[in-house]
């Protein structure tokens, strides 16, 4: 499942790619568990929509959108020429959020690209190119926002951002739980964005095992769990831009970079810094990594 430095990565790829252009047509599949707004809303709001940017909220894609005025609904006079059928102004008044779910995928390529089995979506864009959404297990979801009065700023991810809380924000989140560390750490409420990999390598990184209560915690364990949070994400942000091109490209070739985990993953290999053999326990149905030496 994409973490936050995957989403990130895809993000950053899909804005790189399609910012600027505008979604002509929507096509939308037969399978109502991949959408979470009504099918003829999210292709409401997505039609002639001009795409401002790409950009990611905790898990989730968000494609921040300038969707044009409707003018009958407003009483407007001008009335629409095909070839300028877009506002030119960048006014974000609406958003297309998706949510990757295990398998989901966002495709850019030609229109005579084959289309994969399990494309639940397909955005004709203006380029003459196509963005697909594909997602074999269907956990994927698809929604549209738009902004009003009620929500001004659109969609907000139920957790605060790892990267942009500072320590003292960090702490409260998790001193007065009676939950395993590793537990409140994926618990997407506290923080957004955190998954398995990240969980366990950052408790390796704080030398804190995952099974820990999360009230358990000393202030200078917390410093260096949010310490190697941040760092860990970051590392993995930095290295998974070289493979962003290749994972949205038609071809439907992932392109996640390969972490050099410390922990994740590793069970019964010894551990990079003391060769003690990694342990994996499960924790709430999840699988927990740790070394049983450098973490305590
Ligand atoms: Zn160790």
């Amino acid at each position: 499942m994409p973490e936050l430095p995957e989403v990130e990565t895809i993000a950053r790829g899909l804005d790189k790619r399609i910012a600027g252009d505008v979604i002509e047509s929507v096509w939308i599949g037969d399978k109502p568990q991949v959408l979470k707004s009504p099918a003829a809303e999210i292709a409401a709001v997505l039609e002639h929509s001009h795409i401002i940017h790409v950009r990611r909220a905790g898990k989730h894609l968000v494609f921040d959108l300038s969707a044009p005025p409707r003018l009958a609904s407003q009483g407007a006079t001008r009335t629409w020429d095909s070839n300028k059928s877009v506002q030119t102004s960048d006014t974000i008044n609406a958003q297309w959020i998706v949510h990757l779910g295990m398998t989901g995928q966002l495709l850019i390529g030609p229109p005579e690209a084959e289309m994969l089995k399990h494309t639940h979506a397909v955005l004709k864009l203006q380029s003459g190119r196509e963005l697909r959404f594909v997602d074999f297990r269907r956990f994927g979801r698809l929604s549209v926002v738009r902004l009003d009065q009620e929500k001004p700023d659109g969609f907000g991810a139920a957790g605060l951002e790892p990267l942009e809380t500072d320590l003292e924000h960090f702490i409260p989140l998790f001193n007065k739980r009676k939950t395993p560390i590793k537990s409140a750490l994926l618990n997407q409420k506290l923080l957004s964005g955190v998954g398995n990999i990240y969980a366990d390598e950052s408790l390796f990184r704080a030398k804190v095992r995952p099974r820990r209560r999360a009230s358990s915690l000393t202030r200078a364990e917390f410093q260096k769990l949010h310490k190697g949070l941040q760092q860990v994400l970051r590392e993995a942000i930095k290295a998974g831009g070289s493979s962003v091109s290749d994972y949205v490209d038609a071809e439907g070739r992932e392109g996640f970079f390969q972490l050099k985990h410390y922990v994740y993953g590793r069970e019964g290999k010894p551990c990079r810094v003391c060769k003690t053999p990694i342990k994996r326990v499960i924790i709430a149905g999840r699988s927990s990594h740790y070394c049983p030496h450098c973490q305590k």
